[in-house]
């Protein structure tokens, strides 16, 4: 028996086909569920499946044991204690790669649309000020091709954005704790402090750790070019926003593109929703309806190899 925790953030526009997973099991979906909500569905179920619900230690603690397996539908499992699940007996999963193209090609898109300077020709054409029409011509407005792109975690997803870059004519740069063969003379493996003074566009791609928790500082802000602009489509505390806020407010960067953030959702009083260099979308990078269809067979998968044991 399946629970299905917070169907709602899955398919919210309820065009995912969810017999990958009800062919398997016998499924219950819920559109949310507050924590007291989850240790009451549960009972007598044994597969949960959560998007990004936080599921510290004193909420497991609290889980039947006829729970075996928890689901995450998703890549970064950081809202599960697996400890707390280990000591329960209780499996984890994840899935990784279902969104690899969705989001390598959202920082592909906001790294043309700085270069393109679409937003800013939106924003100022908004402002219907057609008669000193002369503010298009202040903001930066450039080819991609021959610029450098530092990539911050070489994974499926920065290899994607890898791919496409090259095809672009970018050099890379990528930093990554584990060196490999990038397999491309134009990319090339750098430290963290060379691919910010060198980068002219950063993108991050590695998973929140306690060591990559605000990996994006004041310090590490103030090696980048003044001309150097910012991508997060990864996880939001990988960024202190408030150094970053601090940065773009004062010029040391050109701008920023944010899909994720510190704390979610982004509160309305953020200052980064004042300033024209900073472009935002509501943690939409694994939200594309092939990635959503993908993510829900990956998932019966998951569920398939934990039956059979
Ligand atoms: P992946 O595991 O394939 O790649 C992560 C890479 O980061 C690995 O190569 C790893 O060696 C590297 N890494 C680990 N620690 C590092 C560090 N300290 N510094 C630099 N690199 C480090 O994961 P992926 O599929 O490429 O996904 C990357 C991240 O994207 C996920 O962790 C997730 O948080 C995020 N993500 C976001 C969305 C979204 O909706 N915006 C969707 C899916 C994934």
């Amino acid at each position: 028996k399946t629970v299905i925790l917070n169907l709602a953030k899955l398919n919210y526009d309820h065009q995912i086909d969810l017999s990958p997973i009800s062919a398997l099991t016998t499924v219950t979906a819920y559109d949310s569920s507050s924590p007291e909500e989850i240790i009451e569905r549960l009972q007598g179920q044994d597969i949960a499946i959560t998007k990004e619900l936080p599921m510290g230690k004193d909420l497991i603690a609290q889980f039947p044991p006829s729970i075996r397996l928890i689901c995450e539908a998703g890549t970064g499992f950081n809202n599960i204690d697996l400890d707390a699940a280990r000591e329960k007996g209780i499996t984890v999963c994840n899935v990784p790669g279902y969104s690899t193209e969705g989001v390598a090609h959202l920082a592909i898109t906001f790294i043309l649309n700085h270069s393109s300077s679409l937003s800013r020709q939106q924003i100022m054409l908004s402002r219907k000020n057609f008669v000193n029409f002369t503010e298009h011509l202040t903001v930066p407005h450039f080819e991609v091709n021959g610029k450098t792109l530092g990539v911050i975690g070489g994974g499926a997803i920065g290899r994607e954005v890898m791919k496409v870059a090259v095809a672009l004519g970018m050099d890379i740069l990528v930093y990554d704790p584990i060196p490999r063969d990038w397999g491309n003379p134009r990319i090339q493996s750098a430290s963290l402090e060379d691919l910010l003074r060198q980068s002219d566009f950063v993108t991050l791609h590695c998973p929140l750790l306690p060591e990559t928790r605000h990996l994006i500082n004041k310090e590490r802000l103030s090696l980048m070019k003044p001309t150097a602009y910012l991508v997060n489509t990864s996880r939001g505390p990988l960024v202190k926003e408030a150094d970053l806020i601090e940065a773009l407010q004062q010029g040391k960067i050109a701008g920023a593109a944010l899909d994720v953030h510190e704390v979610e959702p982004l509160s309305p009083d953020s200052p980064l929703f004042t300033l024209d260099n900073v472009v935002l979308t509501p943690h939409i990078g694994w939200q594309r309806l092939e990635s959503r269809q993908r993510l829900f067979k990956l998932m019966a998968g998951n569920i398939e190899a934990f039956l059979k044991g």
